[in-house]
């Protein structure tokens, strides 16, 4: 990437100053190690401006130093380094050195670049103290001499330097093509040389700048209009940036910086070594470095930021930095676009020194799944031109991600420890130095054993510790000791110590032996743990195991467990008693020997399947007791699983179930030989019913015709002989036709009811009106004599029987009008509904009505709620129009609020649905 000519005139006011903001240790240097240039971080840091490089490191360094670099050189390679730099403050810091030849011109010396990269210890060299910038004015050492001139000869600017008598000293072999018809140069005067190639008033302004810089120390700036050329002869333009310097014999000179802005030709080489030199330098950098025009727009960067940012960033303008996800540390916020580094040091000029940010990179990291946030120190500072204005800014990163991850684990692990003291799960630490045999121990420890902290500090004896030991653990944690010393690794160990309040105390001591390489032990620390809870609940736990045994011996089934594969492990008491048996010759499967032999097949198999599959088993199989004598037991075992689901053991119980098993079998042959007698019963029921039937049949049948004839002649004699009689006989003649009259009634309703006790003829399709109209008929002398209003809606199709149905209605209708309210004509009204394939008809009346508790009795044979006094009737009406809705395959039955009326509802067939429904 070509850097803009804006960045490029300045280019030998911008080198340095580019190198100057870096908080790298860079340097440059000849072949004999001889400083050539370097940065001010390097310089402050080592205090080291001029001669040999390794005048940075200790002598014994230095030479290690020197022999790896002699190697570097033979071989052409890089020069790569570890070891400890000298600081100028006297202290060291570990560090590695690289280094690699740089390119220079052909036939030009070698000039090697290199760096020291600090690896410890903060975030890297201290940020330099004074404003790049600056002209370099201090007197220049007597060692620099020689390296001064060979920086000036070898650079590709235009660079010249004259004395106090302003005689050239050096030019560079940049600004040689400005010279080249003039001949040799050192020695001679520059107003002489200069009138060569300028025309005199030129000559005579530049003298006056050159003699005003060296009076001064002031920088200046020739314009380029003063420094024209001389048409077609000198064509050249330049642009001329004078500087005071001090030289080698301590007077000052001046140094100048030409650019020649007309020579393309040149102007293109010289702009390319520049840059190569340049990208050289950033490429070997280790700290990311970012390079922007005024506008923002990156121009260059290096290795170490494409590293850093995970891929170049891609930026147009500083507005576009706010696309770079970063984050203020402190307080967690995004970093703004105007926020950045490099944003302030080109809109504010701002210098920024080690500033820390947390950034994502734009891509992930080798081995990385996704990019992951992480940490850079920030350097930025503002390029200037020769008119102060700025024209870019350049940022130098630091990656300090794995420094400050080393930091905040150690400040986990100190956390951490310090939450396990704080939750009491450790009691205290002690550091044993074996080699002095001191036991020092910490403040919780101290306090805990009622133990003087300051002793504590300077160092117990193992008297001391061992004294505040249980006596009974004495011996044991002794041998516990010194084991641990002669192999060394990991102790622990519990046992009971003396608390200060005098109980003692379950405790953990765990620790690490040290050894040295020749296996001699060295130290031994380590922590104290509270394990008193621990042991507690461990004891609590082996007593409830007791427990549990006794009562596995008292309970009157029999127990036992099993292992994994079934293999008995143990037998309760009761087990024994009853089997008499011993542990001996019930393992390995004894235990089958008391298993009745017609089930001891069949229970070994089931019990050897629910093993395998781990599942509840459950059998009953008769054992054998002491006395020979077989009694039959449940058998249930359960899987006892560890943690893991790993079944580890069964648990089994036998219960005696053989009286179960007799009250069972009776309770079997009870329910067996009851069903029997009921079915006898039932059926006796229905034979004696049916007899019944046929006896009501044939009684009332028979009865008729006697019947009939006590009735016919009583009314007989009634008619021609009661004149005959006397009133006395004439009332014995009425009661006689009275009685005769009901039972002619009974006798009819006696036969109308057994008659439905027959067989049912098929039911018929027809109109429900017809059996109404016929019933209504029947009982038309009685609404005649009572006045009273009948009145039917539209009355259905159904199936049916039509005698029966004209019966039914007869009866209601007969009922209604009999049972009517006192000195009221009757109302009946008659209706139908339909619900679904059935039809309701509803018989209503406003009568006397029915009590609740009798609504279900009046359908009984011979239930009457009144005496024949108040009421006529037989008592069977209601009987058999349930029997006739019965037969009908509907249901009958009333609802009636005494003194307000009854309603008779009844359910019948729809004649045109389909008998299922349908
Ligand atoms: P009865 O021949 O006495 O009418 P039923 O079997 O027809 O015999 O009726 C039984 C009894 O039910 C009646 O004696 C009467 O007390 C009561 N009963 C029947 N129908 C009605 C009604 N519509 N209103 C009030 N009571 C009734």
């Amino acid at each position: 990437m070509p850097l803009p000519p804006s960045l490029t005139t300045t280019a030998p006011g911008a080198l340095p100053q580019l190198l100057d903001t870096l908080p790298a240790l860079l340097w440059t240097m000849d072949e004999a190690g001889v400083l050539v240039g370097s940065t001010r971080a390097w310089r402050e840091t080592t205090g080291v401006a001029a001669g040999l490089f390794t005048a940075a490191f200790a002598p014994q360094e230095a030479r290690s130093l020197l022999g790896a670099w002699d190697a570097a050189r033979r071989s052409g390679q890089p020069l790569r380094w570890t070891g400890p730099l000298r600081q100028a403050d006297g202290t060291s810091r570990p560090c590695v050195v690289e280094a690699c030849p740089l390119p220079v011109g052909d036939g030009a010396p070698a000039l090697w670049g290199a760096n020291a990269m600090l690896t410890t210890g903060g975030p890297g060299p201290a940020p330099v103290s004074a404003a790049p910038g600056e002209p370099e004015t201090r007197p220049v050492a007597q060692a620099y001499a020689h390296t001064f001139a060979t920086l000036v000869e070898h650079s590709p600017f235009g660079i010249g330097v004259v004395d106090a008598d302003l005689r050239l000293v050096v030019v560079s072999r940049g600004a040689r093509p400005t010279f080249r018809t003039v001949g040799p140069l050192p020695g001679r005067d520059l107003g002489e040389v200069l009138r060569l190639i300028w025309p005199e008033p030129l000559v005579a302004g530049m003298l006056g700048h050159f003699r005003h810089t060296l009076a001064t120390g002031e920088a200046q700036l020739s314009t380029p209009p003063a420094a024209r050329g001389e048409g077609d002869r000198h064509p050249e333009a330049h642009d001329w940036r004078l500087e005071r310097v001090f030289l080698p014999d301590g007077r000052p000179g001046v140094v100048w910086f030409s650019y020649n802005l007309t020579g393309r030709q040149d102007w293109e080489s010289r702009l390319h070594d520049s840059e190569a030199f340049l990208s050289a330098v950033l490429e070997a950098l280790p700290v990311g470095v970012i390079i922007a025009d005024q506008t923002g727009r990156i121009v260059q960067d290096n290795a170490a930021n494409r590293d850093l940012w995970g891929g170049p960033p891609d930026t147009a303008g500083w507005e576009k930095y706010g696309e770079w996800k970063g984050w203020w540390p402190a307080t967690g916020e995004r970093i703004r676009a105007e926020e950045w580094g490099l944003a302030r040091a080109l809109t504010r000029g701002e210098t920024v020194r080690g500033e820390l940010v947390e950034y994502e990179p734009f891509s992930a990291r080798p081995g990385e799944a996704a990019a992951a946030r992480r940490f850079y120190l920030n350097n930025a500072a503002p390029v200037r031109n020769a008119q102060g204005l700025i024209i870019g800014a350049v940022a130098a990163e630091q990656d300090v991600t794995e420094q400050i991850a080393v930091e905040r684990a150690q400040q986990e692990d100190a956390a951490r420890v310090q939450l396990a003291l704080a939750a009491g799960a450790i009691l205290g630490t002690w550091f044993w130095d074996l080699l002095t045999d001191r036991f020092r121990v910490d403040e919780g420890f101290a306090t805990y054993f009622g133990l003087d902290p300051a002793l504590g500090r300077e160092g117990l004896s193992l008297e001391q510790v061992i004294a505040t030991v249980h006596p009974d653990d004495r011996a044991g944690l002794i041998e516990a000791i010194e084991e641990a010393i002669t192999r060394g690794g990991a102790y622990a160990h519990q046992y009971r110590v003396r608390h200060r309040e005098g109980h003692y105390h379950w405790i953990e001591a765990n620790g690490r032996v040290e050894h040295d390489a020749q296996g001699v032990p060295q130290s031994f620390p380590g922590v104290l743990l509270d394990v008193q809870e621990r042991r507690a609940v461990l004891e609590a736990l082996q007593s409830s195991e007791q427990r549990l045994l006794e009562l596995a011996d008292n309970i009157t089934q029999f127990a036992w467990t099993a292992d994994a594969t079934g293999t008995i492990t143990w037998f309760n008491r009761r087990w024994y008693e009853y089997t008499g048996t011993t542990w001996d010759t019930m393992q390995d499967w004894g235990w089958t020997a008391v298993h009745h032999p017609d089930h001891v097949e069949r229970a070994l198999q089931k019990f050897g399947e629910q093993i395998r599959l781990g599942e509840v088993w459950e059998d009953t199989f008769p054992l054998r007791g002491q006395d020979g004598a077989y009694r039959w037991f449940l058998s249930r075992a359960v899987p006892i699983r560890d943690a893991a689901g790993e079944v580890t053991h069964w648990f089994g119980t036998n219960t005696d179930v053989t009286e179960q098993r007799r009250a069972q079998g009776q309770l079997r042959d009870l329910n067996a030989s009851l069903e029997a007698r009921v079915a006898e019963r039932t059926a006796e029921l229905r034979r004696s019913n049916a007899e019944l039937e046929r006896f009501a049949y044939v009684a009332s049948h028979d009865l008729q015709e006697p019947i009939r004839t006590v009735g016919s002649f009583s009314d007989l004699l009634a008619r021609r002989y009661a004149g005959q009689l006397d009133e006395r006989g004439r009332q014995y003649l009425t009661m006689l036709q009275q009685g005769a009259a009901r039972m002619k009634a009974l006798v009819d309703d006696l036969l109308t009811f057994s008659r439905l006790g027959g067989e049912q003829s098929a039911l018929r399709p027809l109109d429900l009106t017809v059996p109404f109209t016929e019933a209504l008929a029947r009982v038309q002398a009685r609404v005649t004599e009572t006045g009273a209003a009948v009145s039917a809606g539209p009355l259905p199709r159904v199936l049916g029987d039509g005698p029966q149905l004209a019966q039914l209605f007869q009866n209601l209708l007969g009922n209604a009008l009999k049972f009517s309210a006192p000195g009221a004509a009757p109302q009946v009204q008659v209706g139908a509904v339909r619900h679904g394939n059935q039809w309701q008809i509803t018989v209503a009346d406003q009568g006397i009505g029915i009590e609740p508790a009798y609504q279900e009795r009046i359908f009984e044979m011979f239930q009457r709620l009144h005496t024949r006094d108040q009421y006529e009737g037989t008592g069977l009406g209601l009987a058999i129009c349930r029997k006739i809705v019965e037969r009908h395959g509907g249901r009958l039955w009333v609802e009636s609020t005494p003194g307000e009326g009854s309603r008779f509802h009844l359910l019948l067939q729809d004649a045109d649905a389909a008998p299922d429904g349908r």
